[in-house]
């Protein structure tokens, strides 16, 4: 029963007694719904960008803002929720156990918590500071895996060893090697690739872990790492997923993730402010059951039709080249690719980029990569929205053709 219908119920039982002296609770008033957008002046866009944490990366749907709103009308034990969610998400993506996180910087950290602490809760409280404390303190990651995201391992104390190559991170191996980590999107950059990777920790007896973050679709990622042997994978829970942009997720090793939670909330560890409330948890585990339930063939024809759409519109015009391209890792759907002759269409990048962000309606794509280039997906996109992407950019290119 929602808490609306119990206080109809309550105030249309009989008054016993009467209530002299105490103050009657009236029910509360309907809400009326505000464009906050619109009040704050706020510039909303279409985004044919793709999943980006700046851009606030992607939309609810409908079955994620339900489960948020009905997961605030009850309490609950934070410790509960995380139990009942967790086995669920572990079993999804077949793993031993799983815990929401905020966001996967945050899955990055507990999970780097849970491998220097064990369940040792003396330990837990000296994070991040290991000198002394027998906690181990290195991590090795390839040096083309270290591109930013490797930093969050830092969160929790330890320094980051960089190797190449395998003969390396033999080397690199000491009584101080805590983790093996590797970051997917860079997987076919990097020398040693993942079956190696979890050979050589096999082999030394060490945890590995891998970011996923952005790395669905496809949708089997959700499983395919955990099935390989990674003792920890993470993924942001806002990006294709479509769950909160400030969810993630920690699946793994049963032993870890018990490890992580006590650095975790309720708890005081050092991701005691990374905290997720039980609405998103809650709204994470749907979003999570929804896209693995989705039929992605089916959205990828579609994408493909989209894609497609904006071509045809574009291509047509003089100096005007398309290209259908395929991100190898994150970002992993159907993508145009338009580039013009800068002598022809009278127009950088950025000039085209603009004029799409002060367009009504407002458009993003993606232009940081040649100066006669822009990059489009459709994946983002809300229903018949590729339409007024193909007519703008035709308008634009046209425009300057002229
Ligand atoms: C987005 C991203 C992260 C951070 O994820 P959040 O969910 O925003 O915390 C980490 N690693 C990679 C590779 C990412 O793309």
């Amino acid at each position: 029963m929602r808490r609306r219908d119990l206080l109809k119920g309550l105030s249309a039982l009989p008054v016993v007694g009467g209530f002299s002296g105490t103050v009657l609770e009236t029910q509360p008033a309907p809400v009326a719904k505000r464009d906050l957008f619109k009040e704050l002046g706020l510039r909303t866009f279409i985004n044919a960008a793709g999943v980006y944490t700046s851009m606030t990366a992607s939309l609810m749907p409908p079955e994620v803002l339900e489960a948020i709103s009905s997961g605030a009308e009850e309490y609950v034990m934070l410790d509960d929720v995380q139990d009942k969610v967790g086995e669920k998400i572990a079993a999804l993506c077949h793993a031993e156990a799983a815990m929401v996180t905020a966001g996967c910087w945050s899955a990055l950290v507990l999970g780097m918590a849970g491998i220097l602490t064990g369940m040792d809760t003396k330990k837990v409280a000296q994070l991040p500071f290991l000198a002394g404390t027998g906690m181990k303190s290195e991590v090795i990651v390839q040096k083309t895996h270290a591109n930013g995201y490797h930093m969050a391992l830092t969160n929790a104390g330890v320094t980051i060893v960089i190797v190449e190559t395998g003969e390396e991170v033999e080397k690199a191996i000491n009584e101080k090697t805590a983790l093996l980590w590797f970051l997917n999107r860079e997987a076919p950059e990097g020398k040693i690739k993942h079956q190696e990777w979890l050979d050589i920790a096999k082999k030394h007896n060490l945890p590995t872990m891998i970011d996923i973050a952005a790395d669905v679709p496809p949708v089997e990622n959700l499983w395919k790492y955990n099935d390989m042997g990674f003792d920890l994978v993470c993924i942001s829970g806002g990006k294709a997923m479509r769950g909160p942009q400030s969810a993630g997720l920690l699946m793994g090793k049963k032993h870890l993730i018990a490890a992580a939670r006590l650095s975790a909330p309720p708890r005081a560890g050092i991701a005691r402010g990374q905290k997720v409330n039980k609405e998103e948890i809650l709204g994470m585990y749907v979003a999570l059951e929804k896209y693995i339930k989705h039929d992605h063939a089916k959205e990828w024809k579609m994408w493909e039709q989209k894609i497609a759409l904006i071509d045809t519109a574009v291509k047509g015009i003089g100096g005007v080249k398309t290209e259908i391209v395929l991100p190898p890792v994150a970002n992993h759907t159907p993508s145009l690719s338009i580039t013009w002759d800068s002598t022809k269409v009278k127009l950088t990048r950025d000039e085209l980029c603009e004029k799409l962000r002060k367009g009504t309606p407002s458009i993003e794509v993606i232009g940081w990569e040649a100066e006669n280039n822009i990059r489009l997906t459709v994946f983002m996109l809300k229903p018949g929205q590729e339409k007024v992407v193909a007519q703008r950019i035709r308008e634009e290119l046209q425009h300057a053709s002229a």
